[in-house]
């Protein structure tokens, strides 16, 4: 069963949930249309349905082999990543500047869903040219813009993003490679990074690396980080490719998913040092990653969304087909959907799927607000919704995309286990979600050390705020279609309340108990957040008559009476499971 871009779902999900239905008509987005996102929206499902989807399986059985310093790409995707990048999908949200189409970052989004619902592998190289773009755009001289950013932004050449070293994974202070000035305003890298996707390829003639180094004298730590682009090969003064770099790829990783995209180890200095140039200031390398990674952050949160969106459509088709058992009345056997137990699971699939995306999209429209609104005030609080809801984006989406594939193998009982059917992909694929881009467990500590205190607590209390405003809107129509969402969601808030709060006043008295409700925290926050913009969407689908109204009331009550109360568990964690978690030394033993 392929993958089908659910182009409706999408499209409303975009317009409602998120809001750029609201923002077009105060002028937010300039010029853009409800009829261009339509259509954008549109297009690239037919690309990602007909171009990308066919790429899954073959990328997944063929890797990337590695021989002589070179990676090979699987069959066709050259010609599809060229085919890609030449319709533009590459600088959509990019400024026109640079030769983008200065699109939404919420319409980019959609598509990033998208391509990452047809094929992960294949969506997950441009996400880290795109988050390159950004922090180019964003920290670069005009020299170095003028140099890089047009091939990037079309696509024409790649980026990769380049943290890691063997001793220095979450803990990113504790990277060595090393940068020396020359003084001719260049630099020299020497060291050695691991797990760099994408390092290398045969997708594009030249790859920009914005690897992350430290200077002789630079203090310890990440206030001693500077950031610097290493292109593979150098670019002569026209533009044209000059010599190779001293930058290479010494070997790629076997992994558990993702087969596709390559997983490698670089080396720079073997002869003499990587030619680099400084992005930013030097020791100031982290701010400018952070704007990389913020990007890269909520795109693989959109991975989580896309691979389940894909393990649904995958299980449904199935349970469709296959029969087995008969249920009370049925003459003959009955199809597995018919069965209630299986439309619990397949419910429970729908509910995560679109309660991710809807946080996913609410988060790109944040970050639209947030650099396009004429109201600095407004321009700040988006700011500050886009940082709160980024880890929870990237955290709960890519949970629930394991979560929802794992899910998706059951349905298919025995056959989902058996490598042919295609689920089991959809799980292998979805398990690195939860570890790059920072580990889950990394993001939920961001949400409650950093983003809780933001503003003083306003930026979060401003959310609760509006949450309730939809559980009051829920209970006001008073329809019997919605049953208990309007109390079951009202309670979710509450607990989450309840569970900021005492978060809030621990985190400078016993930090360790905060840290310890992290996890389940932002599982309380996406649980409430994801339960409320669900209900918001479904009161949209019958004010606006938009698509499938009844469906989209029964998924919004499904979350909020099946998945909703597990608010007041959760709460329960984050408040009295921080003790059992002090004292575990013997449990651990
Ligand atoms: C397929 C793949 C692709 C990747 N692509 C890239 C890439 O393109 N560029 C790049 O730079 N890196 C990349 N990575 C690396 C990835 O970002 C790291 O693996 C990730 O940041 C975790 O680091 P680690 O593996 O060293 O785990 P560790 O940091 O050793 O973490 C192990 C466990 O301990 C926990 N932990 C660690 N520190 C803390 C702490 N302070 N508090 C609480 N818990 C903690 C973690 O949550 C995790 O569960 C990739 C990795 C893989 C597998």
């Amino acid at each position: 069963m392929t993958y089908r871009a659910p182009v409706d779902d999408i499209t409303f999900t975009l317009k409602h949930a998120a809001g750029v239905s609201r923002a077009i008509e105060q002028g937010l987005y300039g010029d853009l249309s409800e009829d261009l996102v339509d259509a954008v929206i549109a297009e690239a499902g037919k690309f990602a349905t007909d171009v990308i989807a066919p790429l899954n399986r073959v990328g997944d059985q063929h890797g990337t082999p590695f021989k002589d310093g070179r990676v090979v790409m699987p069959p066709g995707w050259k010609e599809a990543y060229r085919d890609w990048a030449a319709a533009g999908w590459n600088g959509l949200a990019a400024s026109a500047d640079w030769g983008g189409q200065g699109l939404p970052h919420a319409l980019n989004a959609a598509c990033i869903e998208m391509w990452n619902s047809a094929c992960m592998a294949f969506g997950l190289g441009p996400l880290l040219t795109v988050a390159g773009v950004e922090a180019l755009a964003g920290h670069g001289s005009e020299e170095l813009k003028r140099t890089y950013l047009p091939k990037l932004v079309s696509g024409e050449w790649m980026g990769t993003m380049q943290l890691t070293e063997p001793q220095a994974g979450s803990d990113v202070g504790a990277l060595r490679t090393r940068a020396e000035r020359v003084g001719d305003g260049t630099y020299r890298i020497t060291g050695q990074k691991i797990f760099i996707t994408y390092g290398e390829h045969d997708l594009t003639d030249n790859i920009v690396h914005f690897v992350l180094a430290r200077l002789p004298d630079a203090p310890g730590g990440t206030k001693g980080i500077s950031l610097f682009i290493v292109p593979k090969f150098l670019v002569n003064a026209d533009g044209t490719l000059g010599a190779r770099n001293d930058a290479r790829c010494h070997s790629i990783e076997h992994k558990l998913g993702i087969h596709a995209s390559p997983t490698c180890t670089m080396v720079y200095g073997d002869h003499g040092g990587a030619v680099g140039y400084l992005l930013g200031e030097e020791n100031r390398g982290m701010n400018c990653m952070f704007t990389m990674m913020n990007n890269a952050r909520l795109a693989v949160g959109l991975q989580g969304v896309g691979i389940a969106e894909r393990a649904l459509q995958q299980a449904l088709a199935y349970a469709r087909e296959r029969r087995q058992g008969r249920v009370a009345g049925a003459t003959g056997s009955s199809p597995i959907i018919a069965h209630v137990d299986v439309r619990r699971t397949l419910m429970t699939m729908r509910a995560l799927t679109r309660a991710a995306r809807a946080i996913c999209y609410a988060t790109a429209a944040a970050i639209d607000r947030a650099h396009r609104s004429d109201d600095t005030a407004e321009r700040r609080s988006a700011h500050e919704r886009a940082s709160l809801l980024t880890p929870v984006a990237k955290a709960f989406s890519t949970d629930i995309g394991i979560e929802v594939a794992s899910l998706g193998v059951q349905v298919h009982g025995g056959m989902g286990f058996i490598e042919e059917t295609g689920a089991a992909q959809h799980l292998r694929d979805a398990r690195i979600g939860t570890i790059y881009e920072g580990t889950n467990g990394i993001q939920a500590i961001d949400l409650v050390t950093r983003k809780l205190p933001l503003s003083g607590g306003a930026a979060v209390k401003a959310c609760l705020d509006e949450l309730r405003e939809t559980v009051v809107a829920v209970a006001a129509v008073n329809d019997p279609a919605f049953g208990h969402t309007a109390a079951r969601l009202a309670e979710a808030v509450e607990c989450l309340d309840r569970a900021t709060a005492w978060l809030l006043g621990r985190l400078d008295t016993a930090p360790d108990a905060a840290l310890a409700g992290a996890t389940p925290y932002l599982r309380l926050f996406a649980t409430a957040a994801g339960g409320a913009m669900l209900a918001e969407e479904a009161l949209a689908a019958v004010r606006t008559s938009g698509p499938d109204p009844a469906g989209r009331m029964a998924v919004a009550r499904f979350f909020a009476e099946n998945l909703a109360v597990q608010a007041g568990a959760l709460e329960r964690t984050v408040v009295e499971g921080a003790d059992s978690i002090a004292d575990t030394e013997a449990a651990l033993a």
